[in-house]
């Protein structure tokens, strides 16, 4: 079998499940007043943050995340009096918050806002919830803007973790996605946050940007794991959808590789890191081995969140700034996408939720599956309806739908086991599709022509930083 042939037979348009149900089930119906609720009764749980910060020096043309430029410090400034007000009342409505073990700022760019304002913010998530000694405390870094000044001051912020994209080293391919900056200049930020303490640096690649070539993506690979050798890698492939992102328009479309070459691409990549030393988890994460990823990996306790994959056990994630996602254990919600309509939120007094849905017990069976094979890439049907307490005939359409990926081989059936083989991870999110009821269902046969429009659904695309960044991101 060729085996190219067969990953592009099966890629279907479906979601990168970085939640279940996923963002585009978000609707209107649930709004501030559920949140208030949900969080009344998370007194004592253990949480995690994620502060979404929506501007950028400018705007990279492949982007696909929450972001403008940014007018003016003042904006800024005025951005994080904003966070220190949600911040604040989402504790208050919390009550006794249990310890906080994760923080991640993501964006935009989270350094746009400055340093003292994000001492400031800090300060009101210490002052409000009890974070842990431990805790990560990460943050996505553009390395084009980043200063000697922020870096030193990071450390003494608590950070811990950074998160670079570097999505391509070429000059040709960073003209043509509005990106420029030369590796030497990336170097240099990564040993001097070395310098200063930040060891744990995870870097953003991408392939399928306009004028990549398998060959391009190979040296692009190996220049950045020589020249930063950081301890996660994640390869995320470029979504052109200009009729989302409208700065996409100004990419040369007819410049865009297509679907047989962006697998090439992203095989190519992996093949490349596998070879210097680094152990693929999931569907696009890469890590060296020891760090905590690959540790969760090894243990069956790898996380799949807004932020891509996690260690973070926490059951809730709070979402702060305009945009931001929460997973909470009645539901998700989505804080206002536009500043503005945030900002007026806020200042009415309220919470800033714009959307969500609440889980039923369906959806947390299936979140549960579909987060251990996309985590996994396998699931135990069984041993699933046991600690669910469901009928295990419950999956039987799901396993029956599986058939011609078993019959081709890329999916291995044992009893009510579900394997992805490792050489098909690619498809991994087709296999957890099969369990997602919002779904229609899809013959799994000859869908190249979405592969194309398909890499991104609607939570996760690379921002300035790595692939812990994430995510209140709308298109990708
Ligand atoms: S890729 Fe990063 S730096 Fe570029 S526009 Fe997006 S968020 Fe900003």
């Amino acid at each position: 079998m060729n085996w190219d042939n067969a990953l592009l037979r099966y890629a279907r348009p479906v979601p990168r499940y970085t939640s279940y149900p996923t963002a585009t089930q978000f609707t209107g119906a649930i709004g501030p007043s559920h949140y208030a609720r949900w969080l009344a009764s998370l007194e004592g749980q253990s949480l995690s943050l994620y502060i979404h910060v929506p501007f950028c020096q400018a705007l990279c043309w492949f982007c696909g995340c929450t972001t403008t430029v940014a007018k003016s410090a003042a904006v800024s400034v005025a951005y994080a009096s904003l966070l220190v007000e949600e911040i604040s009342r989402v504790a208050f409505a919390i009550g006794g918050a249990g310890a906080v073990r994760h923080i991640h700022w993501g964006g935009g760019t989270p350094t746009q806002l400055g340093i003292s304002s994000l001492r400031r913010v800090l300060e009101r998530v210490r002052a409000r919830f009890d974070v842990s000694d431990d805790a990560e405390v990460a943050i996505e870094l553009d390395p084009r803007t980043l200063t000697r000044e922020t870096i030193e001051a990071l450390p003494g912020l608590g950070f811990n973790r950074v998160s670079l994209g570097v999505q391509d080293v070429d000059p040709a391919v960073q003209t043509a996605i509005n990106r420029i900056q030369p590796i030497a200049f990336v170097r240099e930020a990564a040993s001097c946050l070395r310098d200063n303490g930040i060891s744990w640096i995870n870097v953003d690649l991408m392939v399928g940007l306009p004028r990549q070539t398998e060959g391009s993506v190979r040296r692009s690979a190996a220049a950045t794991i020589e020249a930063l050798r950081p301890s996660r890698v994640a390869i995320f492939s470029y979504a052109h959808m200009p009729w989302l992102k409208r700065h996409q328009r100004l990419i040369d479309a007819s410049a865009l590789p297509g679907p047989r070459e962006r697998l090439s691409q992203a095989l190519a990549a992996a093949e490349v890191l596998e070879a210097m030393g680094y152990l693929p988890l999931g569907l696009d994460h890469f890590a060296l081995p020891g760090d905590r990823l690959e540790l969760a990996s090894k243990t069956g306790k790898l996380r799949r969140n807004f932020q891509g994959y996690t260690d973070d056990t926490a059951a809730v994630l709070l979402g702060i700034g305009a945009s931001a996602i929460g997973s909470l254990p009645s539901g998700y919600v989505q804080n206002e996408s536009r500043v503005v309509d945030y900002r007026r939120a806020i200042e009415r007094g309220g919470f800033a939720i714009a959307r969500g849905i609440a889980l039923d017990d369906d959806d947390r069976v299936r979140r549960d599956i579909i987060e251990r094979l996309m985590c996994d890439l396998r699931v135990d049907l069984d041993d699933t309806a046991r600690r669910w307490n469901v009928d295990r005939a419950s999956f039987d359409d799901d396993i029956a739908a599986l058939g011609p990926l078993v019959d081709d081989g890329l999916v291995r059936l044992s009893g009510r086991r579900v394997e992805v083989d490792p050489s098909a991870r690619s498809l991994v999110r087709s296999v957890a599709a099969t369990f997602d009821r919002y779904l229609s269902p899809a013959p799994m046969h000859h869908f190249p022509e979405f592969l194309h429009r398909a890499e991104h659904s609607a939570e996760r695309g690379p921002s300035s930083g790595g692939p812990s960044g994430a995510m209140a991101r709308d298109g990708g």
